[in-house]
C-alpha cells in the first residue's frame, strides 16, 4: 500500500533531495523532514572550497531557497534530533519529547568526522570540518593564524590546505601513507596531488604518524610525530575521514555494516525503512557489491531513487559513482569504483606532469574508473566506458586523437 505519511531523518543534501524527489514523483501525503542542525539543508562541498575562501556567498550554499519547503508542504523541523525509532509502532522519537508517526521512513543521517585517537586531540585549537560553522571557524583562522597543521591528506585535508595556502597561511600536511589519496588513486596517479601541493608551498610529510597533539596546557600548539619530529602550528585541522551516523539504525535493530545496509532499491532490512546518502551502504548492481559512497553526486541522486522506491516503483540504483575536487588550479572529476588493488593497469591519456590528462584504471582490459583532470566535457564518456564493461584497446584509450566516443559500444 502506498504510504500516506513519510518521515525523513537528516535534513542535509540527501534529505532535501529525497523530499524534492517525493513531491516530484507525486507524493501528496504528509512529509516531515527532521534535522538536528539549525541551518536550512545545505551543500558541503563549498565549505572546503569557495565558501571557505570567501568567494562564495552564504546564501548560495543552500539546497533550496527558504520558502521552498513551505511551498512544497513539507514539515521542516530544524534543530531537532531524532533519538529513537520504534519499528513496531512506526514512530520516531524527537529529542524535544514529541513523536512522529510514519508509514515509510528514510534515514539520511549522513556521516561525521572521525576522531583522532591520540593524547591532546580534545584541546582547543583542534578542529575538524563537516558543518558550516566549522568552515566559518577555519575561515576566521585564515585571518589570525600564520601556520596550520593538517592531519590527513585526503580530499578534505588537501582542499583546506590549498585554501590556507591561497590565504597566505603556511600549511603542513601529515599523511601516514606514502602518498596522499593513495588508496583512491593508487601509486601511479596519487603523486600528481603530492606534486601539486608541494609546488604550492605545502609542507607535505608522508609516511608520518601522529603520536599526539602538542599543547601549551590550554590550546593546541602543533603535532607530535611518532618519529620524534614535531610540527609547530597555531591550530590543527584533523581530516582523517568520516564515519556513518548509524546509531539510530543500530538501536532500531536494522542491519548495519559500514553504514546502513540497503538493497538496490535503498530498502533496509525493515521493508518500511530506507536509507540514502553518506549513511547508506547500498548494493550497486553495476559494481556487483554493496558500496558506501561519501560524495555529493550520490547524496543528490540516490535519495531520489529511494523516493521512487518508497512510492512503490521498482528501482535498481546502478549509477556510476562520481565525484569531483578543486585544489589550487587543478579541477577534476572521477567516475567509477575501484578498491585498493582492484585494477591491474593504469592508462593515461596526456601527461600526468602537465596536470591536464585523463587516467583510466582497468581490470582485465575493462575500464573500472576514469579521472579527467583539467579537461572538461568528457566525464559522460568516461561513465559510458565504465558502464559498458567492454574490453578497450589500451593504445586507443591512451591516444588523445581517438575520440572517447569511438571506444566501446
Ligand atoms: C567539507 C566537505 C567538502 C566536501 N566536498 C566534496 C566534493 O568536493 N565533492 C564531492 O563529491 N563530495 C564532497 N563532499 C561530500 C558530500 O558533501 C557528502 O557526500 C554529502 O554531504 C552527504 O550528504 P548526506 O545528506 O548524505 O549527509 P550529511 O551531509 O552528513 O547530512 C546528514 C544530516 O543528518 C543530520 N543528522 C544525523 N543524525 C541525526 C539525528 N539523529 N536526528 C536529526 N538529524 C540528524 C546531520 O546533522 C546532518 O545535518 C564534501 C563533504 C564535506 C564535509
Amino acid at each position: 500500500m502506498a504510504p500516506s505519511s513519510i518521515v525523513i531523518i537528516g535534513a542535509s543534501l540527501a534529505g532535501a533531495k529525497a523530499a524534492e524527489g517525493l513531491r516530484e514523483a507525486g507524493f501528496e501525503g504528509r512529509l516531515t523532514l527532521i534535522g538536528d542542525e539549525h541551518e536550512l539543508p545545505y551543500e558541503r562541498p563549498p565549505l572546503s572550497k569557495g565558501y571557505l575562501q570567501g568567494k562564495e556567498e552564504r546564501g548560495k550554499i543552500f539546497v533550496h531557497p527558504p520558502g521552498w519547503y513551505a511551498d512544497q508542504n513539507i514539515d521542516l523541523l530544524l534543530g531537532v534530533a531524532v533519538t529513537g525509532i520504534d519499528r513496531d509502532r512506526r514512530t520516531v522519537a524527537r529529542a524535544d519529547g514529541h513523536t512522529v508517526a510514519y508509514d515509510a521512513l528514510l534515514l539520511t543521517t549522513g556521516a561525521g568526522p572521525r576522531h583522532l585517537p591520540v593524547p591532546g586531540a580534545d584541546v582547543d585549537g583542534v578542529l575538524s570540518l563537516r558543518k558550516v560553522s566549522d568552515s566559518e571557524r577555519i575561515k576566521s583562522l585564515f585571518g589570525s593564524a600564520s601556520r596550520l597543521a593538517f592531519v590527513g591528506g585526503g580530499w578534505i585535508g588537501l582542499e583546506v590546505a590549498a585554501a590556507a595556502r591561497e590565504a597566505g597561511v603556511a600549511a603542513t600536511i601529515v599523511e601516514m601513507e606514502s602518498l596522499p589519496l593513495l588508496r583512491v588513486l593508487g601509486p601511479e596517479v596519487a603523486g600528481v596531488f603530492a606534486d601539486l601541493h608541494r609546488d604550492h608551498g605545502v609542507d607535505l610529510r608522508t609516511g608520518a604518524r601522529v603520536a599526539g597533539i602538542l599543547t601549551d596546557g590550554r590550546r593546541a600548539t602543533g603535532v607530535q610525530l611518532a618519529d620524534g619530529a614535531r610540527v609547530d602550528a597555531d591550530a590543527v585541522i584533523v581530516a582523517i575521514g568520516a564515519a556513518p551516523n548509524t546509531e539510530l539504525a543500530l538501536e532500531a535493530g536494522l542491519d548495519v555494516a559500514n553504514g546502513v545496509l540497503v538493497d538496490a532499491s535503498l530498502r533496509t532490512s525493515d521493508p518500511n525503512i530506507y536509507a540514502a546518502g553518506d549513511v547508506a551502504n547500498a548494493f550497486n548492481p553495476l559494481v556487483g557489491k554493496h558500496i558506501r559512497v561519501e560524495h555529493w553526486d550520490n547524496a543528490r541522486r540516490q535519495p531520489k531513487a529511494a523516493a521512487r522506491a518508497m512510492l512503490g516503483e521498482q528501482v535498481a540504483d546502478d549509477r556510476v559513482p562520481y565525484f569531483f575536487t578543486d585544489q589550487f588550479d587543478l579541477g577534476m572529476e572521477y567516475a567509477g569504483y575501484v578498491e585498493p588493488g582492484g585494477y591491474d593497469s593504469v592508462v593515461v591519456r596526456g601527461e600526468l606532469a602537465s596536470r591536464k590528462f585523463i587516467s583510466f584504471w582497468l581490470a582485465d582490459g575493462r575500464v573500472r574508473a576514469g579521472m579527467n583532470v583539467n579537461i572538461w566535457g568528457v566525464n559522460d564518456q568516461i561513465q559510458r566506458l565504465v558502464r559498458s564493461g567492454q574490453r578497450i584497446d589500451p593504445a586507443r584509450l591512451a591516444d588523445p586523437n581517438t575520440p572517447l566516443e569511438e571506444l566501446g559500444a
